[in-house]
């Protein structure tokens, strides 16, 4: 038998090769297979059964058009994506993507990790992304809704409450997936839970919106706390302004940091007397606007443009909530040399593996999205379940619930790191935790 290096190099290999332009792709496929050395050693079937030349290889991938007619009457023609990437623990799960970058290796890339992440959960989904190359700035709401249920119209013949179920990602919160949801039940005359992150008037789970932000401080807190830390008195800086990046800035207050610096694609802020986030929210959730706004309301506030200078701000905690490769070798040694202690992956892979390199040799604390942000989905799973039991929960119940899985995970992670002889090694411990679930379900299934 090949020693379990070779294995992982000829798969790689096989992934590059088939794969062409695909290097997001590639890097999150490498990241997870270096990882698994030890796992080939001790379980030879994994490798007589082909494991790792099927979980590289997504169930099907989905293509499609999406014509749509702006404001002026003109014609747009964009490309839907729906990449169902593995249903061996359960129906496909994960968000959809909106951003002029989106290409086929991107949702390959998110619907890989995905895969890992959502067997994190401990809860019985499977891994999905998809997305399109629509670019939702500056658009109208019209436009955006026409957009939307021109995707449905595509889309609703692939998903079903038990078949794959789509959430949210870049550039698609509540107010897309309302109009997705909308043309889906009108085509289908199904009233049904095949999506996460509805609005909750309409079968949304209270605590979706937060759970993304909110589970990674939750991971962040536990991992300091085996440390003799926690978040309370730290500087955190944290990336984006969506979604996840303003929840997790309300969580990272709750528990007593002070978040100095935010960012957009364009710029970032820095407010050394703290970040208010609830102007944060004004410009983003309800203006739709640009973050340098934020000095108009705060003129003592500074904007830089250019959003990679967000990490040449001193910090204790680093959060990268904005999207993937964001930190590069570069801004990590930077980070680095103005004393980070924890990085906490919020976003997608936002860290190179160059700079997660500098982050380890550099004994920097460091959380993998895969674990770290794995709240949004859980909770989207725990949307799934009020949805087919025909109720909701309190805030305070799916709150508690978030803290539960993410407490969980953390353990769990680092339990595994530890067996497997890498003790503080979340990436590898992450890794091989979401793999072994997958791969043991893949075994009982059968060549399929
Ligand atoms: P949003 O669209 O709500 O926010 C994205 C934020 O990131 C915006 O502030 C955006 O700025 C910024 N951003 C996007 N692209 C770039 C870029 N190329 N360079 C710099 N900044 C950029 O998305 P989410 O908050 O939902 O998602 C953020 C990240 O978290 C993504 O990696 C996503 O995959 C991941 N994630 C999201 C989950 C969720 O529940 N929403 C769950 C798990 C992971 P601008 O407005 O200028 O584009």
């Amino acid at each position: 038998m090949k020693a379990p290096e070779q294995v992982i190099k000829d798969v790689m290999e096989q992934v590059t090769r088939r794969n062409p332009n695909e290097p997001e792709f590639h890097q999150a496929v490498w990241e997870v297979l270096e990882s698994l050395t030890p796992v080939i050693e001790k379980h030879p079937e994994f490798v007589e059964a082909g494991i790792l030349e099927r979980i590289v290889e997504p169930e099907r991938q989905i293509v499609f058009r999406v014509p749509w007619v702006d404001d002026n009457g003109r014609v747009h023609v964009n490309r839907g994506f729906r990449v169902q990437f593995n249903s061996a623990i359960g129906p496909y799960k994960g968000g959809l993507r909106f951003h002029p970058s989106v290409n086929l290796g991107i949702i390959k890339f998110l619907g890989f990790e995905q895969t890992f992440k959502n067997s994190l959960t401990g809860l019985p989904i499977g891994g999905g992304k998809g997305g399109s190359d629509f670019d939702p700035k500056g658009k109208s709401e019209y436009e955006i809704m026409r957009f939307c249920q021109s995707f449905m119209t595509e889309l609703y013949r692939y998903v079903g409450a038990d078949v794959d179920v789509p959430a949210g990602d870049i550039g698609v919160g509540a107010r897309e997936v309302g109009y997705m949801y909308g043309m889906y039940k009108k085509l289908t005359t199904l009233y049904h839970g095949v999506f996460t992150g509805k609005g909750i008037s309409y079968g949304g789970s209270l605590g979706r919106r937060e759970a993304t932000g909110y589970g990674l401080l939750y991971f962040v807190e536990e991992m300091l706390k085996d440390y003799g830390e926690s978040i309370k008195g730290k500087t955190a800086v944290i990336s984006g302004s969506g979604n996840v990046a303003i929840y997790a800035a309300e969580k990272a207050q709750q528990l007593g940091a002070l978040v100095v610096a935010m960012s957009d694609s364009n710029g970032y802020i820095y407010d050394p007397d703290g970040i208010k986030l609830d102007t944060i929210k004004q410009i983003k959730e309800v203006e739709r606007k640009r973050i340098k706004e934020y000095r108009n309301y705060h003129p003592s506030a500074q904007y830089h443009e250019g959003s990679k200078g967000i990490w040449t701000v001193k910090c204790d905690l680093a959060l990268p909530c904005a999207t993937q490769n964001e930190i590069d070798e570069e801004s990590a040694k930077i980070l680095v040399a103005n004393g980070v202690m924890a990085v906490g992956e919020g976003a997608n892979m936002p860290s190179t593996p160059e700079a997660i390199k500098v982050f380890q040799d550099n004994k920097v604390l460091f959380t993998p999205a895969k674990a770290s942000n794995a709240g949004g989905v859980a909770t989207s799973a725990l949307e799934m379940t009020q949805n087919s039991m025909r109720l909701s929960w309190t805030f305070e119940e799916v709150d508690a619930k978030l803290k539960d899985i993410m407490v969980r995970i953390y353990r769990q992670t680092s339990k595994v790191a530890k067996d497997y002889g890498f003790e503080g090694d979340l990436v590898r411990g992450a890794n091989i935790a979401g793999f072994l679930k997958v791969a043991d379900a893949m075994m009982a299934q059968g060549i399929v």
